[in-house]
């Protein structure tokens, strides 16, 4: 039986913690998130008639700092997926040791349905459901699935106007003109190479000699793909919800995001080229490639699928793409995960970024930001390959060693009396 995101964290939480040595009693705390909120709310349709739309935020722990995490709107959101989401924002943030806790937060819709109108009306009315929750000194919310600069735009806006003060570091990932971080469009997409290229360095990988399949073409993926290939990667396939294209000689990127551009309503199964085979997002997990890349959703690698994958490494850019059941599959297979936790925490390394500019109203170059990031990506990387040496577990389980020894001590320090 293929288990929940919650439980699939939970496994991964009590695994790591045993393994560092922690009785139940002392990590307990950390198998429930500190505040959970739903929110209903009305928005006014195009139309004129009024939907009621049902929205969360989850925070899931704040020892080390403010709560941090995206918001995502999904039809298929539900609260126990925020919760998931939620805890690992904690240990994300502690692995590549950002002053922050975890949270997230989603709307339940389908932004695909909805006019930019609605999408704004009802971006704000969630951000006035979730204020006594959110504030640069409590939680900053940043972009996920199916929300954007535009959307962190609207937030701040909302949040500002209703405090009475131009509140930039409320959210992150916001619009370069209105205190975002250069850089940060791209930060996931390139911590996901920083990670690749040292993983492929400690397997002797050579970028030229190696083919990539990327299933997800939004933000983390697109991003991705342009930068593995300019690093010399062959890029030979990618997918979006409508499934995924594939060419073994590699994939032309440029025209792609050229057709992607001028078809703004298309998608990847109305992309045509010389060579192209159209393929399944379930056929892409399993290609022959060197490396595979999850950069969609989450639930995408399981015990059905696990042991039809070839590719020798997998970095994932989203967020709980393997399920508890495929990841041991993984492990027994001696397939190179680089978890979640790390291959993606570019994103939130930059909002932190964005953040501390917002706090000192000083901004950064790109060069700046960029260097940052890799230095904080390559340090988080070597620190976790260490301790998966050293203890002789996968990078996932050494990952969250690490994450959630920073975590329980920064807890004990506090010290829980009141
Ligand atoms: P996005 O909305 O920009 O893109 C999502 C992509 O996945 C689209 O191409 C979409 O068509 C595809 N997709 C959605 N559902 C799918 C499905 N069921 N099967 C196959 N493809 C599907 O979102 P994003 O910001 O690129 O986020 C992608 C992943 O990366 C998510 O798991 C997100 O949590 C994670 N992530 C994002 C950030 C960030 O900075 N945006 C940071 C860390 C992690």
């Amino acid at each position: 039986m293929t288990t929940d995101a919650f439980s699939s964290m939970l496994k991964q939480l009590d695994k790591a913690a045993q393994s560092l040595g922690y009785s139940r009693e002392e990590y307990e705390f950390l198998r429930h998130p500190e505040k959970e909120l739903t929110v209903s709310f009305p928005v006014v349709m195009d139309d004129g008639s009024v939907r009621v739309f049902t929205g969360f935020r989850v925070q899931h722990n704040s020892h080390r700092g403010p709560y941090k995490g995206g918001v995502r709107f999904s039809p298929s959101i539900n609260r126990e997926e925020v919760k998931a989401l939620a805890a690992w924002m904690t240990w994300k943030c502690a692995v590549v040791n950002v002053p922050y806790g975890g949270a997230k937060g989603g709307v339940i819709c389908d932004p695909k349905e909805l006019s930019v109108g609605e999408l704004e009306r009802l971006t704000r009315r969630y951000t006035v459901a979730i204020m006594p929750l959110i504030g640069p000194d409590k939680d900053i919310p940043a972009p996920d699935i199916n929300t954007s600069a535009r959307e962190m735009g609207w937030i701040m806006d909302t949040f500002s106007v209703f405090k009475g003060n131009t509140t930039l570091g409320v959210v992150t990932g916001k619009p370069v003109g209105l205190g975002g971080s250069v850089g940060r469009r791209e930060a996931t997409g390139r911590g996901v190479l920083y990670t690749t290229l040292e993983v492929s360095k400690k397997l002797g990988i050579k970028p030229e000699e190696t083919s990539v399949a990327i299933q997800g073409y939004g933000n983390v993926g697109s991003v991705t793909a342009k930068v593995l290939a300019e690093s010399g990667f062959k890029v030979v396939a990618v997918s979006d919800i409508s499934g995924g294209i594939f060419n073994p000689e590699g994939l032309d990127l440029g025209s792609i995001n050229e057709f992607l551009a001028e078809n703004p309503k298309s998608t990847l199964k109305d992309y045509a080229a010389p060579n192209i085979s159209h393929i399944t997002n379930g056929e892409i997990l399993t290609l022959d490639v060197d490396i595979l890349i999850p950069a969609a959703t989450g639930g995408q690698i399981t015990e059905q699928n696990a042991n039809q994958i070839k590719a020798k490494v997998i970095v994932e850019a989203a967020n709980g793409p393997t399920t508890a059941e495929a990841d041991e599959i993984l492990e027994a297979r001696e397939i190179h995960v680089v978890p979640d936790i790390l291959a993606n925490a570019g994103g939130v390394v930059v909002s932190y970024f964005e953040w501390v500019q917002n706090l000192q109203s000083f901004f950064w170059n790109e060069q700046e930001v960029n260097e940052r990031l890799e230095q904080i990506m390559v340090r988080s990387f070597a620190n976790v390959w260490s301790v998966s040496k050293e203890k002789g577990v996968s990078m996932r389980n050494a990952a969250y060693m690490v994450a959630i020894d920073r975590v329980i001590s920064a807890a004990k320090t506090r010290g829980f009396n009141l």
